[in-house]
């Protein structure tokens, strides 16, 4: 006999940004126009209008959504991403790309980067980047996509994602999510009421209250209202885990510029003297920010550093933003589903927001409650929820930490904070013999620790004694064939604005 309790008539999503147009667009495709879904959002308070990095995952988003890629490229304004690089990160001077997809070749005994480590500390290769298709691309702002009838190349292997600007975005999965169903209600709430008579449901959400008087009841309310966290935080008070003794920049002012050419196929990280500064090329602008810590740097002097480090005329006046790093402490509680900014925050620098709330709704539909709502399913998503954010934290402590930077007290500072057990066990097998190890289903593959790890200047102090059953003429004759085969492929691959002239391009362009 089945255990099930009614099913949820009516669910509402509460916010209309990148996080309630997503989990909109996902429910309604998922769902089948088989629940009714009400979207609140208000204009007069807008969205935070900024997060237009993506991560390669967002592909499998656009697959279930069954949306065509050039479109979704030419209505976001959109260009394509193989990598983020990092400037001034290690130290001063120093630049490395994290590229997407895998290095060399994916070899099932001995991890590739091991042949390369052994003749890397013997001063005879090159740095890993010769070994990266999306790498090796960046620097030459070529793209295409992967060309999968010659999967014996490494054209075969090219793995990307996307910019877009964020309004248009929203905008885009709004009209996706409407015309499958999804209603839009635009209005602020001004008051959140709950279940009160006795009773499981007790002091569940029951409905939400518009300024006009108009009241939305729902069973499943998911809670896309950004930092404010209406439901989840300052309804349910749920509490929040604060990670800003690791993560210290609690700041960003945004600004647009003019695009110049070249339209770079990568987002640009640049360190400055208290936080960084990202790039994101787009088809009609470049979007600029400086993440900063307002503790070491004024708002009106991390505003000047931004100004004078835009590739071209600021297209609007900068706009601050100040955030908290960390995470609920529970993403799901009652019958309140936290997602996207009121969930938690962790800074764009690997642009792992947008994923995070990919992930989330994928896990709410694999875990979709009835009106029982079963606090295994609940306590289920909350660890994978904190699983997931946590080793995407230790990732971005990393970048902080592992710096030679000696010019001012930030870097001195992040780089001898004491950092989270999980990662300094991640450095030391790292810097023994080069060994990393992916743990379960986390986000970042061996490769990302790696180019983050070498790029910022940890060099292990020995390799995988395994290497030498061959010898090293070998070695670097295998070595020199995989540079040599990238070399040609990126010759023939495309430039990036070219591409998207074939392809997407958005009108007037
Ligand atoms: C500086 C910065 C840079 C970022 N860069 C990136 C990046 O490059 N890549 C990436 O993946 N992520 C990035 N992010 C994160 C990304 O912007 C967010 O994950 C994403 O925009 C989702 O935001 P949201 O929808 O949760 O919140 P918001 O955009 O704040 O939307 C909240 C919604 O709730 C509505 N709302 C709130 N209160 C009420 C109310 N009382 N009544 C009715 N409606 C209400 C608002 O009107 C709005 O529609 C960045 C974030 C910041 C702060």
């Amino acid at each position: 006999m089945s255990q099930s309790a009614d099913p949820i008539r009516h669910v509402v999503i509460v916010g209309g940004g990148t996080a309630g147009w997503m989990t909109a667009a996902a429910l309604s495709k998922v769902l089948q126009g088989r629940y009714d879904i009400t979207l609140v959002e208000s204009d007069e308070i807008g969205t935070v209008g900024v997060g237009e990095a993506t991560i390669p995952a967002i592909n499998k988003f656009n697959r279930i959504l069954e949306i065509d890629e050039d479109e979704f490229v030419r209505e976001t304004q959109g260009s394509f991403k193989l990598g983020i690089e990092f400037v001034n990160w290690g130290h001063l001077g120093n630049r490395y790309i994290h590229g997407f997809g895998i290095l060399g070749q994916e070899l099932w005994t001995t991890d590739f980067h091991q042949y390369w480590l052994k003749m890397r500390l013997a001063g005879q290769s090159p740095d890993l980047e010769a070994y990266s298709i999306t790498q090796r691309a960046c620097r030459a702002n070529k793209f295409m996509r992967a060309d999968l009838s010659r999967p014996q190349s490494p054209l075969s292997q090219i793995v990307y994602a996307f910019h877009f600007d964020a309004g248009l975005y929203a905008k885009y999965l709004s009209r996706y999510s409407q015309a499958r169903g999804v209603k839009r209600v635009e209005g602020r709430i001004e008051r959140v009421h709950l279940h009160e008579t006795a009773g499981p449901r007790e002091g569940f959400v029951r409905s939400v209250q518009l300024a006009d008087g108009q009241e939305i009841a729902g069973d499943l309310f998911i809670d896309c209202s950004g930092f404010r966290g209406l439901l989840i935080e300052q309804t349910l008070k749920t509490g929040y885990e604060d990670w800003t003794h690791w993560l210290p920049c609690d700041r960003a002012v945004a600004v647009p510029c003019e695009s110049v050419k070249p339209l770079t196929p990568y987002t640009r990280s640049t360190a400055h003297r208290a936080g960084w500064q990202w790039r994101i090329p787009l088809q009609h602008r470049t979007g600029n920010g400086h993440v900063f810590c307002s503790s070491q740097i004024s708002e009106d002097e991390a505003t000047n550093v931004l100004l004078s480090n835009l590739d071209g005329r600021a297209l609007a006046e900068p706009r601050t933003l100040r955030f908290v790093t960390g995470k609920r402490k529970k993403a799901w509680n009652r019958n309140v589903v936290a997602v996207g900014l009121a969930s938690g925050f962790l800074e764009p620098l690997e642009s792992t927001s947008i994923h995070l709330i990919q992930t989330a709704v994928a896990r709410l539909i694999t875990l979709f409650p009835d009106q029982g709502f079963s606090q295994p399913d609940i306590d289920e998503f909350n660890e994978q929820f904190d699983f997931e954010i946590t080793r995407i934290r230790d990732f971005i402590i990393l970048h902080y930490h592992l710096n030679q930077r000696t010019d001012s007290p930030f870097w001195t500072q992040c780089r001898e904070m004491a950092v989270p057990e999980s990662l300094k066990k991640r450095m030391a097998l790292y810097q023994q013999r080069g060994r990393i190890f992916r743990e379960s289903s986390e986000l970042f593959t061996e490769v990302g620790w790696l180019q983050v790890m070498n790029g910022q200047g940890l060099m292990p102090q020995a390799y995988n004694p395994l290497v030498d059953l061959y010898d090293e003429a070998e070695i670097q004759e295998f070595l020199k064939g995989i540079r040599e085969v990238i070399d040609r492929c990126v010759e023939v691959m495309p430039d990036h604005a070219e591409f998207i002239r074939q392809h997407c391009a958005a009108p007037g362009h």
